[in-house]
């Protein structure tokens, strides 16, 4: 940590994902004094491994003293995939920025306390011009078997390339500040190598380190890296009307000292897996005023991802950005290709044979007989010398609804079905498109082992847990994202979507927060107060 760090701040972020670099940029711009306290790691595009065999380098497991950028965490119901670094998920995510259909807007928690669709308006703007929204200019082999498959189910003319964070500037040229007037740092033009999620090693992709984080440090954030914040609770009056305490610890040293800092506001930003588990923790300790709800709608965005193991040796599916097109093959759901930069093949370590079945015995036993009678086309993923080139990656998402909870356990969060049915992987739909996808490419459909086994589906998108609501009632923050039951404590991030986008999130993370930093006052007007 750096000696200069004071011991007051006006806002401590706890998290440097979306939520929290928005939060650290706007309230510098209005003359807030901040902090952000972030468990993972900085990196520079040289930092990235080369390829996810690189463990040490790509995975977060600090137990066996990894600190990489890439957590899996696997709870009852769901597995879930986040990033961990300064950037947060941003660091490994797949750089995609669609907008969710009208029925995010008119449904969950937060259905009816605003016209949300026209309220986040202006905001999703402005999250597009500054995450650098580009429409990805190249589709390549992923793509065009997708295209494929839309136009065998007749929806070739609603295929279309995505909305990416990257700068597609002359490949590996390096140029001046491309998108905020000279006052951001030099980048370089995308290669189209695929590896956008085992880290950019071009400086072409736009990591919050890059946007957000970097003009606010420019405007004086201090960000500490490689620290957890442990614990948060009220300064004086039970209200935090005087204040927080934070307390925060090194992440990557073997024997750490807790340290603290004050600060007159405090926005939580962890990603769901890092605020709720702080938030549950602190509702038994400092802050139990915190809602009943604390912890409750959690939602995933539905998905199923499938890996499709191709024999077309003359394709290589790994080239192109990480998800270079979309298509939604019914009112409710999307697809998208995915990919892996070539060499990268972890992934198939995870991976069985796609098996359809009612229940985790039934699927074992016919996934056993799968490998006895098609040894050859069940083993030869793992036999594969390029998994990325030779693989799609189909990533299903829908809009229908079914919420967990999370609460507290001994080591780990716990999960329990809070509304409708569990997350499955085991949707028709997608399973169509692994067919489809197969018969097009050539290929053989697998899934995660988890769900075969366990039928616990794995998601990139894990929402909720500190949803929007008209009281502490129903939800944990109102429209403002204000803590219900404290002054001047947010939650920006993943925590705070109130319904199902049925898209990838991170846009609009991005575009609430936007709108929740955007209704506090300059400090300048808070003082006259
Ligand atoms: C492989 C992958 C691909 C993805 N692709 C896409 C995509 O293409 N498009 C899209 O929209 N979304 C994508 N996502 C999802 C996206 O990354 C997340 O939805 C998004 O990052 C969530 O943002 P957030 O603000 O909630 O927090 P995060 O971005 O998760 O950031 C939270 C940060 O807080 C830190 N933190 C947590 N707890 C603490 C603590 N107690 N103290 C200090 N620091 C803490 C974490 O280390 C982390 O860095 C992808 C995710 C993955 C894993
Ligand atoms: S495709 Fe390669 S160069 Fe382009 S943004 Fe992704 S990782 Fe960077």
């Amino acid at each position: 940590m750096k000696k200069s760090i004071s011991e007051n701040y006006d806002y401590v972020i706890v998290g440097s994902g979306f939520g929290g670099s928005v939060s650290a940029l706007r309230l510098s711009e209005k003359g807030y004094k901040v902090l952000v306290i972030e468990k993972g790691k900085w990196w520079k595009p040289s930092d990235f491994p080369k390829t996810n065999w690189n463990l040490r380098k790509w995975l977060w497991i600090p137990s066996l003293r990894f600190f990489g950028f890439f957590k899996m965490t696997f709870l009852k119901h769901v597995g879930i995939l986040s990033g961990v670094g300064v950037g947060g998920g941003s660091l490994v995510y797949a750089n995609t920025l669609p907008r969710p259909k009208d029925a995010f807007f008119k449904s969950g928690s937060w259905k009816g306390i605003a016209d949300w669709k026209s309220e986040l308006e202006p905001f999703y703007r402005e999250a597009e011009k500054m995450l650098g929204a580009t429409t990805n200019p190249k589709l390549f082999d992923a793509d065009n078997a997708l295209k494929e498959v839309a136009t065998q189910m007749g929806h070739q003319k609603e295929f279309e390339p995505t909305d990416v964070a990257v700068f597609f500037g002359e490949p590996e040229i390096t140029v001046p500040d491309p998108f905020f007037n000279g006052k951001g740092p030099e980048r370089s033009g995308c290669t189209h190598c695929g590896a956008c999620m085992t880290g950019c090693r071009y400086n072409a992709k736009n990591t919050l380190d890059k946007n957000y984080l970097y003009l606010a440090m420019n405007l004086g954030a201090e960000v500490v890296a490689e620290h957890i914040v442990t614990d948060v609770r009220p300064d004086g009056a039970g209200n935090g009307s005087d204040g927080y305490v934070v307390s925060f610890k090194k992440m990557t040293g073997l024997f750490s000292k807790s340290k603290t800092v004050k600060a007159k506001g405090v926005v939580m930003a962890g990603g769901v897996l890092g605020t709720i588990r702080l938030l549950l923790d602190m509702k038994t300790k400092g802050l139990p005023n915190l809602s009943h709800k604390t912890g409750d709608d959690i939602r995933t965005n539905n998905e199923s991802l499938i890996l499709v193991h191709s024999r077309q040796k003359e394709k290589k599916f790994s080239e192109g950005v990480a998800i270079g097109s979309i298509f939604p093959p019914d009112e409710d759901s999307h697809v998208e290709p995915v990919r892996y930069g070539s060499g990268s093949g972890f992934f198939k370590l995870m991976g069985v044979p796609m098996i359809l079945g009612k229940n985790g015995f039934t699927r074992t036993i016919k996934l056993l007989g799968h490998f006895i009678a098609h040894p050859a086309s069940s083993f030869r993923i793992y036999f594969s010398k390029n998994f990325a080139e030779e693989s799609v990656i189909l990533l299903f998402m829908q809009h229908l609804n079914s919420t967990l909870q999370f609460k507290k356990g001994l080591f780990n969060l716990g999960s329990r079905v809070s509304t409708g049915k569990a997350p499955s992987s085991f949707i028709p739909r997608a399973k169509e498109l692994a067919v489809r996808t197969s018969q097009v490419i050539n290929g053989k459909p697998y899934v995660m082992t988890t769900e075969v086994l366990f039928g616990i589906p794995t998601t990139a998108h894990i929402l909720g847990g500190a949803v929007i609501g008209e009281s502490s009632k129903t939800g944990v923050i109102d429209k403002n994202h204000r803590v219900f039951g404290y002054e001047n404590m947010y939650v920006c991030d993943g925590s705070a979507i109130s319904a199902n986008p049925g898209v990838n999130p991170s846009l609009t993370i991005t575009a609430m927060s936007e709108r929740a930093m955007s209704l506090i006052p300059e400090k300048r007007e808070q003082q006259k107060k």
